[in-house]
């Protein structure tokens, strides 16, 4: 058992002992596949550790042990009060040592400390805390129909969940599909981001401790074709919730489709930020800035897509400009000072850089960045903040999802233009919207096709309003009260009161 956990320092100074493998039952486990993932810190290019990592037998002994979780009396039969004192309680224990997580997702993943701290930390305790509470506020309805018969529904879990999650938000990605399919009376396989494992496998010992009984969260690692698909495909998981990819997305819907399960995909996005000429220039400055650029660019919401009124596109642009030169400072993920940290893994930095060149040789104008950056002892994915000008809307950097520091800059004159460009993607995913016109405002989110927009600000996302994507971008939404109803099924039941044969 030994090795199944390491004491890690990390850069910031938490010691600390991280669990390395499978959570199964409660418990650590190797994995039978013999396989073993390696990740490293993005800035310095180092491995921090090794986990196991799953092979199709054990996805098959973590489904065994949520279906048998869930047939058990200790869940089954828990009260749904006492389900949701179980989260709010876990939401307790991650708060306690949200220094520590910060720190483990922002060493994993390459994300600023400060980030983590203001953002995937608040975000994920809160999710859990908020799911808590809607754990005995599960309504059915009763139905009028005949004086013979007494209709109602009930609202029920659908079983074993399966989740996939990304890297970009390791922990919050976690919290956003365990609380509510928690908080519902499912139990659950989760298969972390092989990129990111280190957080959600620590959160584990949390589940333990907070009470949940063995079977009933089951977190494994492993490689998305083997582990990942393995999941997708096992006849005992009831449904499915996904976030990555949008080609990934597919082929778990069609994996899902062979069984008739039902999903949960958020998957990729091109997101447009208008700029109408009445908007606060400061505001949308800031505001567009942080929403291409924070997180290294690496949000399915990036506002990687500005549209800009002409009638100020030269001021914006200036203004835009001088916000990358002073506010996106690039470092590693511990200094308060840095604002970018190292893309995820060398994949990414590659795809990244393959995008700029490819803007370049497309015939975009380079306004920022547009190479690569150099960290200290020259190691590291980091990739220099990159606007570009003079982008053509059949130009690849503004059809597809680069998912780094990389925007286009693109002017507009008319509001029908901005919204007919707004919606030329095959993404749906979020949307911001900058006028000082009231009515401008409601009108142009009524008109763009995505499942989230925000007037003023752009990924001011939030775990109580639901989240997901029109198009290519999802199927269902996460997150608010449709998050919780996504993880429940429906069962009416006919009361025969007289209709006598
Ligand atoms: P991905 O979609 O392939 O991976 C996401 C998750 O799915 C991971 O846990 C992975 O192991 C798993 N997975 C991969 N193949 C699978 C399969 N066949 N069956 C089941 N699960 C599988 O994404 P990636 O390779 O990490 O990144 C590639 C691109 O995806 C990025 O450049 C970015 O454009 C996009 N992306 C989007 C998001 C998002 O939040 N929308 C997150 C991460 C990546
Ligand atoms: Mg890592």
């Amino acid at each position: 058992m030994s090795n199944l956990f390491v004491n890690l320092t990390t850069p910031n100074g938490h010691s600390y002992t991280q669990p390395t493998g499978l959570f199964i039952n409660n418990e650590f486990v190797n994995a039978t596949s013999g396989q073993k993932i390696s990740t490293l810190d993005p800035a310095t290019e180092i491995e921090i550790t090794t986990v196991e990592a799953a092979g199709a037998e054990d996805v098959d002994r973590a489904v065994k042990a949520a279906k048998a979780a869930f047939k058990a009396d200790s869940w089954k039969k828990l009260p749904a009060t006492e389900r949701g004192r179980l989260l709010v309680r876990l939401s307790e224990l991650l708060e306690e040592k949200k220094e520590l997580f910060a720190s483990i997702d922002a060493w994993d993943n390459g994300k600023t400390y400060s980030l983590a701290m203001e953002d995937d930390l608040p975000d994920s305790i809160g999710t859990f805390r908020y799911y808590g509470g809607w754990a005995d506020k599960s309504f059915g309805q009763t139905f009028e129909t005949s004086p013979e018969k007494f209709a109602y529904t009930l609202r029920q879990p659908y079983g074993v969940i399966g989740q996939i999650i990304p890297w970009n938000f390791p922990l919050a990605m976690a919290a956003w599909k365990l609380g509510p399919a928690l908080a519902a009376g499912n139990t659950v396989v989760m298969k972390a981001a092989e990129q990111t494992p280190l957080s959600i496998l620590l959160l584990a010992t949390l589940i333990k401790e907070a009470g949940f009984p063995p079977g009933v969260v089951n977190i494994i690692n492993g490689y998305g074709r083997e582990a990942g698909q393995a999941l997708t495909e096992h006849p005992l998981v009831d449904k499915l919730a996904f976030t990555g990819s949008t080609v990934t997305g597919a082929q778990v819907m069609k994996a899902a489709a062979a069984q008739l399960k039902e999903v949960v995909l958020e998957t990729g996005g091109k997101s447009p930020l208008i700029v109408f000429g009445d908007a606060d220039l400061d505001q949308a400055m800031k505001w567009s800035h942080a929403g291409i650029m924070s997180n290294q660019g690496q949000i399915c919401t990036a506002t990687s897509r500005i549209l800009v009124q002409r009638n100020i596109y030269d001021q914006f642009l200036s203004l835009f400009k001088e916000r990358v030169r002073t506010a996106s400072i690039i470092g590693d993920q511990w200094s308060t000072d840095t604002f970018q940290g190292p893309q995820v893994t060398r994949a990414q930095y590659d795809r990244v850089m393959h995008y700029i060149n490819l803007g370049k040789s497309e015939g975009a104008t380079v306004e920022t960045g547009g190479e690569a950056f150099a960290g200290p002892n020259g190691k590291g994915y980091f990739v220099t903040p990159t606007t570009f000008t003079n982008v053509k809307p059949s130009m690849k950097i503004y059809r597809d999802e680069i998912f780094g520091p990389v925007t286009c800059i693109v002017p507009f004159d008319e509001e029908e233009d901005a919204i007919e460009l707004a919606n030329d993607t095959m993404y749906g995913l979020g949307a911001a919207v900058f006028t000082q016109n009231l009515r401008r405002g409601h009108r142009v989110a009524a008109e763009i096709e995505a499942g989230t927009v925000w007037l003023n600000s752009s990924q001011d996302s939030d775990h109580r309003v639901p989240f997901g994507g029109y198009k290519a971008s999802g199927v269902g939404r996460e997150l608010g009260p449709a998050g919780f109803e996504a993880y429940t099924q429906i069962k009416a039941v006919h009361v025969n009161m007289g209709n006598d044969l």
